[in-house]
């Protein structure tokens, strides 16, 4: 079975709907993707239409922005129930918040660049729920200030851009416990990836443990061999699941769907982990 746990549409920052991201799972010879849009549990159901059309199997999942210290770290959360009020109640204030914070941040970057907030409004689709860097950055390569995506981050919009605005993300181990709370399975995203501020350290990687963390995607772009194998090191420790993922945006960025996969037996203990919705607990 090929299993690509990590990937993103419309909903959030991608660039195909959900069911098209689907569709292009069935070309890349998938049989089973989780779509992790980042705090939004949106695309599920046109997914999972799509995915008993293509014989393709959807593992629900969402990508949390959070944060420690005011850095941020991504929390993937697999089969949550996106009602459980907790979880519903941080991924909301946090998109929420994104919207006056990509204002914020056109408002910043109008001071040296020719770009408007409407101009932002316009790359942002109907079925978007969630607002990130990336819609910006679409505004700006469609003024012509950048030729893609890639361009605006690595010039404007990185993570220690002065132009950076923050935004509201719960704490890290807060979120751990929030997916747990939520019958769902945590999994770090990319803890190790250099273009994050913050990398996972073994202190704050032993207190989401404790905190009920199941879960660390070690095969990802962003992680070098010796990120793999220290991630792998630490989750063998204490017997966690390990996952891989392509982080799939479609064309705004270069992650290709199935780069990185998640061996079977890891998507097997993802379903077992997870407490079906109404269990309480
Ligand atoms: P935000 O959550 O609004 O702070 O934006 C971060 C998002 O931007 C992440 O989810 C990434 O997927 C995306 N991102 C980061 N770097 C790039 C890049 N070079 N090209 C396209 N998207 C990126
Ligand atoms: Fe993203
Ligand atoms: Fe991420
Ligand atoms: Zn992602």
């Amino acid at each position: 079975m090929r299993a690509d746990l990590h990937t993103h549409s419309t909903c959030s920052d991608g660039t195909g709907s959900p069911a098209e991201v689907v569709a292009e799972a069935t070309a890349a010879e998938l049989d089973l993707i989780a779509l992790t849009d980042h705090d939004t549990a949106d695309g599920w159901a046109e997914a999972q239409a799509a995915g008993r059309r293509h014989g393709v199997q959807v593992l629900t999942g969402i990508e949390i922005s959070t944060e420690r210290d005011r850095d941020s770290l991504h929390l993937l959360g697999y089969l949550v129930d996106p009602r459980a009020s907790q979880l519903a109640g941080e991924m909301e204030q946090a998109r929420n918040s994104r919207v006056g914070r990509a204002q914020a941040m056109v408002e910043r970057l109008a001071a040296d660049y020719p770009i408007t907030w409407a101009q932002v409004q316009e790359q942002i689709g109907a079925d978007t729920t969630t607002i990130g860097r990336p819609h910006i950055a679409d505004a700006m390569v469609a003024a012509g200030i950048f030729t893609s995506r890639d361009e605006a981050f690595a010039t404007a919009l990185h993570s220690r851009s002065p132009y950076l605005v923050h935004h509201y993300a719960p704490d890290v181990a807060v979120a751990v416990r929030a997916v747990r709370a939520a019958g769902g399975v945590p999994v770090l995203a990319h803890g190790l990836a250099t273009r994050q501020k913050r990398q996972l350290d073994e202190a704050l990687f032993e207190e989401l443990v404790d905190a009920g963390l199941a879960g660390v995607e070690v095969a990802h772009r962003d992680h070098d061999p010796a990120a793999q194998a220290l991630l792998a090191r630490w989750a063998h420790r204490h017997g966690l699941i390990v996952t891989g993922g392509s982080d799939y945006h479609g064309t705004g960025k270069q992650n290709r769907l199935g780069e990185n996969l998640t061996e079977p037996e890891m998507v097997r203990r993802i379903e077992d982990a997870a407490r079906p919705a109404g269990t309480g607990g």
